[in-house]
């Protein structure tokens, strides 16, 4: 029996399995350009770095895909970066969207984007909390790259401000993202 279940798991079910609990709105769900090129992070990761992007925050997927689009014009068209700078995104609709996803190199945090991914919470978190759901989606997006192995089970979970000087992720973010598990 438990061969069979081994085998249909192979042939179709299981691989999206380690992800079931988070929402991850793709990239072509949400319009995005094609990246002017790509590199290859050497995976497992060894840093997730929490950020916010101090922007417009959304509460559904259209209107969200909408902030994730300008996100990704500014970083290509203003910053003259290759793509959107992110790993992923958080809306306070619950959803995860895939910028740079867990295999390529992103533009986040200076000095560590080769060793590590970056999330970030759509909008500005220095006096207000993301949505638990927002959180919740972070922490589970987390759990299902340590269980891809895109990330390492050693994983060290830091914020922007961490590594360089700046104020992100927000005061408040960066308070609760340091109760989580590995920072
Ligand atoms: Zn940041």
């Amino acid at each position: 029996m438990f061969k069979i279940i081994l085998a249909i798991c192979f042939a179709v079910a299981c691989k999206g399995d380690e992800c079931s609990d988070v929402t991850i709105v793709s990239r072509s769900d949400w319009g995005a350009r094609a990246p002017k090129s790509t590199s290859q992070l050497s995976l497992p990761v060894k840093y997730v770095f929490i950020h916010h992007t101090d922007g417009r925050a959304c509460t559904s997927q259209s209107s969200c895909s909408s902030v994730v689009r300008g996100i990704q014009n500014y970083h290509m068209d203003d910053r003259g970066w290759d793509d959107i700078g992110y790993s992923f995104l958080i809306g306070e609709d619950g959803k995860v969207y895939e910028g740079r996803g867990w295999d390529r190199v992103g533009a986040h945090t200076r000095g560590y984007n080769d060793v590590g991914i970056a999330i970030s919470f759509m909008g500005n978190f220095s006096n207000i909390k993301p949505k638990q759901i927002a959180l919740d989606a972070a922490k589970n997006l987390i759990n299902c790259g340590v269980r891809l192995r895109k990330v390492s089970t050693t994983y060290i979970l830091r914020g922007h401000r961490d590594m360089g000087t700046t104020t992100c992720p927000g005061d408040t973010l960066y308070a609760e993202i340091k109760t989580w598990p590995h920072y």
